[in-house]
């Protein structure tokens, strides 16, 4: 038998859907469900957070960099940083790497506070379903089916958030987009954690130092580190220093047999720049692996053609758009094949916006995408992924979603001030 005409072992309607539980899915189903819409998660992990409990341990985009930070993320974003200082898990790092104040967490917490607000919201999650296939009738999605232990899944949703990170449904939908077969894509990075460090003696040395050692390292043969730039740094755990070090170039995400290489291949570079680590860097003699990531971090994947695509010249420009949900001062930086990377910066203390259209694909009703898969180009994606805008968007989707479908509409449809009205009321810093 067909495995699509199986019988699935339960059939649901909700009001908003969200596909993925990522920092823009979870964002969007806290906000859709405390607008008052019956909302329900999919993730297809055992917990919430995507990258931002898989992979890192640092929200950026929050403040923009420079000498000046100013905030320009808030609302339900605030509330998840509250709630890692509630539970004495996390610490600003002013200025890092370029990147601008960081706010580093324990991931390990970061999963449970993201649940407890989704909860506390009414959110309905189900873990580990995978979002498989979609019908779609006249340019609307009525079905999403997952996979699951229990069997396929069939949801009717009035409206999906797709935060999948990968443009999972809008794919599935026919939406179209970019990803690696169009051009580049960023390269993956598999992080890994240390404990045991001498922080006293680690800390002392300096980027700049790090850097020439890896250098060195790399001159003289000793060592394989494709990427000559990685970054090492202190965590609110005691003797512990998180790296985002490995490169895996050229793979296209979306490839399962290439992903699966990639897995491979960022696991022994792990454990060659711990070795570079442990041998060549003053404090990190008698350090131990404590973890690897969930899974190989993916910076960038499928990228939705939708009503706007944010490009390299509004990132870099700072341009303001009237259907603003949220708004970047982060630079562009881009992980690229080679042993650098590339870092490009707005003006000192400015913007842009993210434009409402970004989310909307350009031709699917009932839809609305959050997060790495927005509508933006190469340059303008490497400035825009950041997790503060991941929530960022993730609030606005959410909210958008939930007003679309309480009001029988499409998301295309909301008065665009309206939506800007109710997500200054929750907090979400516009301009
Ligand atoms: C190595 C690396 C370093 C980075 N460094 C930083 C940093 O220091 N600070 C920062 O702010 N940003 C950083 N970024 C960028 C940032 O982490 C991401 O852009 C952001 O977290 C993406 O969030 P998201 O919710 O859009 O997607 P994701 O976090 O990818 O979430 C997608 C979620 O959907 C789930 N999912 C996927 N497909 C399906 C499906 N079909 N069905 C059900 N569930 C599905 C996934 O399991 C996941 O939970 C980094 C990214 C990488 C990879």
């Amino acid at each position: 038998m067909d495995i699509w005409q199986r019988k699935p072992y339960k059939e649901i309607e909700v009001e908003v859907l969200v596909v993925g539980g990522g920092a823009a899915g979870a964002t969007a189903a806290i906000a859709a469900a405390r607008e008052g819409a019956a909302t329900l998660l999919v993730e297809r992990y055992g917990f919430l957070g995507g990258i931002s409990t898989q992979v890192l341990d640092t929200f950026y985009g929050f403040y923009t960099p420079g000498s000046h930070p100013r905030k320009v993320v808030g609302g339900i974003p605030d509330e998840i940083v509250e709630a890692l200082a509630q539970h004495d898990s996390m610490l600003i790092r002013p200025n890092t790497y370029g990147a601008g104040n960081g706010i580093t967490y324990n991931p390990e917490i970061l999963k449970v506070v993201w649940e407890t607000l989704a909860i506390r919201a009414g959110v309905k999650i189900l873990f580990h379903t995978l979002a498989v296939e979609v019908s779609v009738n006249r340019e609307r999605i009525e079905t999403v089916t997952a996979a699951t232990k229990s069997g396929f899944l069939r949801i009717r949703p009035r409206v999906v958030v797709d935060a999948s990170g990968d443009a999972d449904i809008a794919a599935l939908a026919g939406v179209p987009y970019e990803s690696a077969s169009h051009g580049p894509v960023q390269a993956l990075t598999t992080t890994f954690r240390l404990l045991n460090v001498d922080l006293q003696r680690a800390t002392q040395v300096t980027r700049k130092e790090l850097h020439e050692r890896m250098a060195q390292a790399i001159a003289e043969g000793a060592y394989d580190l494709p990427r000559k730039e990685g970054s090492v740094h202190i965590s609110p755990l005691p003797g512990v220093m998180a790296t985002n070090m490995t490169r895996v170039v050229e793979v296209d995400p979306t490839d399962i047999e290439q992903l699966s290489q990639a897995e491979i291949e960022g696991r022994r570079q792990a454990l060659e720049y711990f070795r570079f680590l442990r041998e060549r860097v003053p404090g990190y003699e008698r350090a131990c692996l404590a973890g690897l990531s969930v899974q190989i971090g993916v910076r960038e994947s499928r990228r939705i053609w939708g009503r706007y695509r944010l490009t390299r010249e509004d990132v870099l420009n700072g341009r303001k758009f009237e259907d603003a949900i949220a708004q970047c001062g982060a630079p562009i930086e881009e992980h690229h094949a080679g042993k650098d990377t590339r870092w490009e910066y707005l003006p000192e203390g400015e913007t842009y916006h993210i434009p409402y259209r970004c989310l909307l694909p350009a031709n699917c009703e009932g839809l609305i995408v959050a997060g790495r898969c927005l509508s933006a180009d190469h340059d303008a994606h490497a400035s825009v992924r950041s997790m503060g805008q991941c929530m960022a968007m993730g609030q606005a989707a959410g909210v958008a979603a939930a007003w679309a479908a309480q009001h029988k509409t499409t998301p295309a449809e909301i008065p665009i001030s309206r939506l800007q009205e109710r997500l200054r009321q929750i907090g979400a810093i516009l301009d």
